[in-house]
């Protein structure tokens, strides 16, 4: 038994899975996949269960360098507003208790993440950008896709014909566009300004 197990599905659980919990604070499903943590460490691992490995190797250039619970936080805020929130696994509110969200595996303490993971992550927005975030409903930082995400919802929602003709959702309307064009025209011109802080 030295050959290393072929996988037999592109989805199954990689057989040499620690047999450990998703790397996700929240998160109680079994971390049966591997996604590298950087492109210069590709032989270090996060294990994820399958939904959070899709999410973390769908969005690789925004998520590296992030701990799996700025991941997270990450998650929950883009998908908290009109959607259902991404599954928080079976722990429960005490997995946010601080210790959990310091190091919850003791994964970080030895690779010279702790500190920086310690200390909450520089998520001020820019101050122009505030009053148009809070129209949005967004956190910061956030992403081209979130926001124009979040503007889709919020055009159907306030728009006047949805509101039978109403002059305030076509007011509302104006504001929401200009918050938008804002904030996108911010995040295509600096697009690693929101991911690196
Ligand atoms: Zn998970």
């Amino acid at each position: 038994m030295n050959r290393r197990p072929a996988r037999p599905k592109a989805y199954a659980p990689d057989p040499a899975a620690p047999g450990r919990c998703c790397d996700m604070p929240s998160c109680g499903a079994p971390g049966g996949y591997r996604a590298p943590k950087s492109r210069t460490n590709l032989k270090d691992y996060w294990w994820f269960c399958l939904d959070h490995v899709r999410a973390y190797n769908g969005s690789w250039d925004y998520y590296k360098g992030m701990s799996p619970a700025q991941m997270e936080a990450q998650l929950r805020a883009d998908t908290s507003w009109d959607r259902p929130s991404w599954p928080l696994g079976h722990i429960g509110g005490s997995a946010w208790d601080d210790d959990m969200l310091r190091d919850p595996l003791r994964i970080l303490a030895s690779n010279g993440m702790h500190q920086q993971r310690r200390a909450p992550p520089p998520n001020q927005p820019p101050a122009e950008l505030r009053d148009h975030l809070a129209i949005l409903d967004l956190s910061w930082p956030t992403t081209l896709e979130a926001v124009k995400t979040r503007y889709k919802a919020l055009a159907k929602r306030h728009h006047p014909d949805a509101n039978g003709g109403s002059r305030a959702a076509e007011e509302r309307l104006k504001t929401i566009n200009l918050a938008y064009a804002a904030v996108r025209s911010h995040l295509a011109t600096e697009p690693r300004l929101a991911a690196t802080g």
